[in-house]
């Protein structure tokens, strides 16, 4: 059974060559699973009943299973989604006066050990697949729409910055990705998609030939050698290369500028001799820097850099001519921070292992 959630608009319509049918009905199929929001062939009342029938014995619309689904006081949601594996990964939507922005993960756990985040202290665990990305998207479309009846208006941007690194899992992120842009799915922008990554530079340069969403960098150190300290993928992929990859794309992409972003830690990287380094840096690149002031975890070293150190830094690098945000932090009440509700479910999950293990030991 294939999962028609997998298929972007050209694999959707090979789909339909090969069971038969003509390749056209591949936007048809689009607009019932992911304007509508449709999941039963039987209701997709336009296609003949043989069409339907014939869906039903190869296909199944089969998004990941919600295991938790937890609004905050300020209008965030987030949702914890269970995968194939058992594993678990986050998917959050974030409301603003004019947009309405989902935070979608692409992998369970992630590979890369940044040291500032809650995911990489929780090991790797697989890609998602592309039915899993864009299930995301899908749950929460229906979910919100669900609440007041309107289909498909909260949403306006979507950034792949959950769970993982999704330039290594690319083959599985793009198409996922294709369909956001996807007139006859979620008709998306490219300025309104945003690729979030910790640097991989290689596929940086196949970014920029295959989608030209917008791209965001986790750069949060201006040297390497902080860098290499607290992001251990900057050993492979220096600054140099990376910020040459960044030049690169903002050459062929559409957009005004590359975001970056700079999470803010106490006396480690949020210096006045820091914001003066990484002006140096992006100087090069068209930039916009958003500054996150760090969600602690359990068990992390760091500690949430002060309102001052935070607005000092702000000003120098504003000074410096680069549109500088600072984030505000949202969704306190239920852990809207990258990686922790994840967490909190898996301890109690081990500690509810551990209690019965005791228990059959006694
Ligand atoms: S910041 Fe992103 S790339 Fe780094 S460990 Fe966390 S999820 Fe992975």
């Amino acid at each position: 059974m294939i999962n028609l959630l997998d298929l972007n608009q050209a694999k959707m319509a090979a789909f339909f060559t090969e069971i038969g049918e003509k390749p056209f009905r591949a936007r048809q199929l689009l607009q019932w699973i992911h304007q509508r929001g449709v999941s039963d062939f039987a209701q997709m009342t336009d296609l003949s009943k043989s069409l339907r029938d014939k869906l039903q014995q190869h296909a199944v619309v089969r998004p990941p299973k919600v295991v938790l689904s937890k609004p905050a006081a300020d209008g965030t949601h987030k949702w914890l989604v269970e995968v194939d594996s058992g594993g678990c990964v986050e998917t959050v939507y974030i409301p603003e006066e004019n947009r309405g922005t989902l935070c979608v993960s692409s992998q369970v756990g992630c590979i890369l050990t940044c040291r500032f985040c809650s995911t990489g202290t929780q090991g790797f665990q697989r890609n998602l697949t592309t039915a899993e990305i864009i299930g995301q998207v899908w749950t929460a479309v229906r979910a919100l729409s669900q609440e007041d009846g309107k289909h498909d208006h909260h949403i306006t941007n979507v950034v792949m910055m959950g769970m993982g690194e999704p330039l290594l899992n690319y083959d599985n992120v793009v198409p996922a990705m294709d369909l956001m842009l996807d007139d006859y799915a979620y008709g998306l922008s490219r300025r309104r998609v945003t690729l979030s990554t910790s640097g991989i530079v290689p596929k940086i340069y196949d970014l920029a030939k295959d989608s030209q969403v917008s791209l965001a960098v986790s750069l949060h150190a201006p040297t390497d050698e902080l860098r290499d300290q607290i992001m251990p993928i900057n050993k492979k992929y220096p600054l140099s290369e990376l910020m040459a990859a960044c030049q690169a794309y903002a050459v062929v992409n559409p957009h005004k500028w590359i975001t970056f972003e700079y999470v803010m830690l106490q006396e480690i990287n949020d210096s006045p001799e820091h914001a003066k380094q990484l002006l140096e840096l992006l100087k090069i690149v068209p930039s916009k820097v958003n500054l996150i002031p760090f969600n602690p975890f359990p068990g992390t070293v760091y500690t949430r850099s002060s309102n001052n150190r935070i607005h000092r830094f702000q000003q120098i690098v504003q000074d410096g001519g680069i549109v500088t945000t600072i984030r505000k932090t949202r969704g306190d009440d239920i852990d809207a921070a990258c990686g922790q509700l994840v967490g909190q479910v898996e301890d109690r999950t081990k500690r509810q292992a551990r209690h019965q293990e005791k228990l059959a030991q006694s």
